[in-house]
């Protein structure tokens, strides 16, 4: 089953800018990017992130103030922060054997750098590719990680699987199954999210007085050291 996917993926995977570079920071940043954020919002951000911090070195040096500008847009702004911290450490000890020691990397993450950039055998499992696993009743190998993300990507969806076009359809017990819908992804729209994230937006184009925010939201991203509260408690700034 893994010949079939392989060689489908070589016909019509997608050609994804982290795709060619076998370098981990580069790999590094697409995957946080890529945690929440869907491939088409990322890629323009990953270029531009990229040309301005091209080395794990450059990011180190940045002020986190920057880092959080930079990131704006991409929502879930910690993970912006983490990327940050991560790129600090590495600088200062070198990149860990476990990558799960990185601010912000998982193990999800933490496989997929392993794999697409130091060539080690883990399989990075998302929903998607535990979807694929689950359906076909097949274990797929490393090697299969970046086809098992497309075919999952676009063509065994969550809800109404691709089947005719299938690579897999042959050999897979679940051909032709239809799926009850997901449940939905909490609305952002009215969420503290959306407090947050406006807040932050606030903060980010100038500091701004405590009484001028929502502080709840404020007092929230402090925690996650995305602001700070200066001047006795009255002023809001990026850190
Ligand atoms: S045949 Fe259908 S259910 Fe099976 S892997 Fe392909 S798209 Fe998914």
């Amino acid at each position: 089953m893994e010949g079939l996917l392989l060689d489908w993926f070589a016909a019509h995977g997608r050609d994804l800018p982290w795709r060619r570079t076998k370098d981990p920071y580069a790999i590094l940043v697409s995957e946080v990017m890529l945690q929440q954020t869907q491939v088409e919002r990322v890629i323009p951000r990953y270029l531009d992130w990229l040309e301005r911090w091209p080395s794990v070195s450059a990011l180190a040096v940045a002020s986190p103030a920057d880092v959080i500008r930079q990131w704006q847009g991409l929502g879930y702004n910690r993970r912006g922060l983490n990327l940050h911290r991560a790129a600090r450490k590495i600088a200062a000890d070198g990149w860990p054997a476990d990558l799960t020691e990185l601010p912000g990397v998982g193990p999800y993450t933490a496989a997929a750098v392993a794999n697409f950039a130091f060539g080690h055998d883990a399989l990075p499992v998302d929903i998607n590719v535990s979807r694929i696993q689950e359906r076909t009743g097949h274990s797929f190998t490393a090697p299969a990680a970046q086809a098992l993300m497309d075919l999952g990507a676009t063509v065994c969806l969550a809800r109404v699987p691709r089947c005719g076009i299938c690579p897999l359809a042959s050999a897979c017990p679940s051909r032709g199954r239809r799926y009850e819908p997901l449940r939905k992804q909490s609305r952002f729209e009215g969420s503290f999210r959306q407090r947050r994230a406006r807040t932050l937006r606030l903060v980010a184009e100038s500091e701004r007085p405590l009484s001028e925010l929502d502080r709840e939201a404020v007092e929230s991203l402090a925690q996650d050291g995305l602001v700070e509260v200066a001047d006795c408690g009255t002023l809001v700034t990026l850190p």
